[in-house]
């Protein structure tokens, strides 16, 4: 027997687009190497930094990296209080905010590199990632506040 879930994807979509936040994603870009060290043969492969310490542009690191941000319509919703949620495994804490977006909003490649996340001008540190919906339609990020009394 096939199972066929019904297509809910566009009223989900629909739905956070109308009562959604902007949640900003920091995620590391990639690295490249630093022009000036480059272009003058100074980098130190076994050390993976460049033998001008004093190089104006890296300052020695010889690898610039540029953070991306991105901004992205999300359903957050901001946890009370530190609410115990005894699973299987013992208590876990749900944290102080869960963010949901599209699952076509950022690639997985990029999830993994999410750095942090700015909701209402509050940085959040995301600590678990669950992918929902039935076939697969959003993500889910469990987040903590930083620097939170
Ligand atoms: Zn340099």
């Amino acid at each position: 027997m096939t199972i066929s879930y019904p297509s809910t994807k566009s009223i989900k979509d629909e739905i956070r687009n109308a009562i959604g936040d902007t949640a900003t994603f920091l995620i590391r870009g990639d690295a490249t190497a630093c022009s000036l060290c480059s272009g003058a043969n100074l980098y130190d492969p076994v050390n993976e930094v460049s033998l001008d310490i004093t190089c104006s542009s890296c300052a020695g690191m010889y690898w610039l990296t540029s953070d991306i941000s991105s901004g992205v319509v999300a359903h957050v919703r901001w946890n009370t209080q530190d609410v115990p949620n005894r699973g299987v495994g013992g208590a876990n804490f749900d944290g102080d905010a869960t963010i949901t977006i599209d699952i076509n909003a950022i690639s997985s490649e990029n999830i993994v590199k999410i750095k942090e996340v700015y909701v209402d001008s509050r940085k959040l540190e995301v600590y678990r990632v669950v992918y929902k919906g039935h076939p697969r339609d959003r993500i889910r990020f469990q987040c903590k506040e930083y620097n939170k009394q």
